[in-house]
């Protein structure tokens, strides 16, 4: 009698073991939401998760349409179904706290990305991160490229009026990037002393086909007065391309100088063409592979650090992924 209760405890504790290990091992399951499937560069981040992830857990990846209840309702899903952590990329970044709430209430810990959760939602529990890059980086980047062009090129100021007249192509209003690549773009370009004239500016959200159809509107109202194109992003920078080269640019001589970010695949190609002047990458592998790396880090119930991730975390919450100038110079490094 004895003997099998001590049996029957001795399968019981290899059961706990074989469970316990289960665990640590390839069972761990993320529930990655993206904002949309048909993005660009989030693609480039969603791939990069993807193979971050290959041999050691899984990540469920879905699809929340642009839609914050759609997503709302995948965290729910990914809730009920016990995920081991979240990776979140918000569709509207205010969300994030209801996000966290629900996770918090559940301790499944969180690791947002590309769109930035307000600094008090952030601090709502310590198993929230975010993964992007500084998006004040790329404005500054993208300013200083048309900068450089201006100064080397005395025909770029059009009317010989000392002043640069522009457009500016944003992205999704609200969005950290669209509001701080704008502003700073700009501030690099007055900063080094050159005067400017806004002449038009609207949002592309994103999207090439917006940014061509605004590119249109803008050679409509200004023309040739207009003597810069900044785009938020590469997407509306070459849709701005589309309507300058519908509007005879980029042949017999007639340039214009057009920035984005992001450094994509047709972006570089735009580059070599010479008919995009400069782009910035916008790190797609790296925030892919850190934000799989603090979401198995903490679905394994480890606390991230430098040593684990690979990545310095600074305020104990934040990964910041840099950004490099992208031109013809130096394109080669990106391909
Ligand atoms: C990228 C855009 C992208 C957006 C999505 C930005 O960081 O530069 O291309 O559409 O993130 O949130
Ligand atoms: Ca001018």
């Amino acid at each position: 009698m004895k003997r099998t209760v001590g049996l029957a405890v001795l399968i019981g504790i290899c059961g706990l073991f074989l469970m316990a290990g289960g665990v640590f091992a390839a069972d761990l399951e993320i529930g990655c939401a993206i904002y949309k499937f048909d993005d660009t560069f989030m693609t480039g981040v969603r791939n990069a998760i993807a193979e971050a992830a290959k041999g050691k857990a899984k990540v469920d990846i879905v699809d929340s349409q642009n839609s914050q209840s759609t997503q709302n309702d995948r965290v729910d899903m990914f809730i009920t179904k016990r995920m081991n952590a979240l990776a979140i990329n918000p569709v509207d970044r205010t969300a994030a706290g209801v996000i966290i709430d629900k996770a918090k209430a559940e301790n499944i810990p969180v690791v947002f990305f590309n769109r930035e959760p307000l600094p008090e939602d952030m601090q709502k529990w310590d198993k929230v991160y975010y993964v992007g890059a500084r998006a004040e980086e790329s404005g500054t980047m993208s300013g200083q490229i048309i900068v450089d062009f201006w100064k080397s090129h005395p025909e770029a100021d059009k009317n010989g009026d000392g002043v640069l007249q522009y457009v500016m192509l944003k992205g999704e209003p609200g969005h950290q990037d669209a509001e701080l690549r704008t502003e700073f773009s700009i501030k690099a370009v007055t900063d080094a002393g050159i005067k400017v004239e806004k002449l038009a500016e609207d949002t592309g959200l994103w999207d090439r086909v917006r940014g061509q159809e605004k590119m249109a509107a803008f050679l409509a109202a200004h023309g040739d007065k207009i003597e810069a194109v900044f785009g938020n992003n590469d997407d509306m920078a070459l849709g701005a391309i589309e309507a300058l080269k519908a509007a005879g640019y980029f042949s017999d001589g007639k340039f214009m100088p057009v920035v984005g970010v992001d450094a994509t695949a047709p972006a570089i190609q735009a580059l070599e063409d010479k008919t995009l002047l400069g782009t910035v990458l916008n790190d797609a592998v790296n925030q892919g592979v850190a934000t799989f790396n603090l979401s198995y880090i903490l679905a394994k119930g480890e606390t991230p650090t430098e040593e684990n991730s690979g990545y310095v975390i600074s305020d104990g919450k934040y990964v910041w992924v840099p950004y490099r100038k992208v031109t013809l110079e130096n394109v080669a490094e990106f391909k």
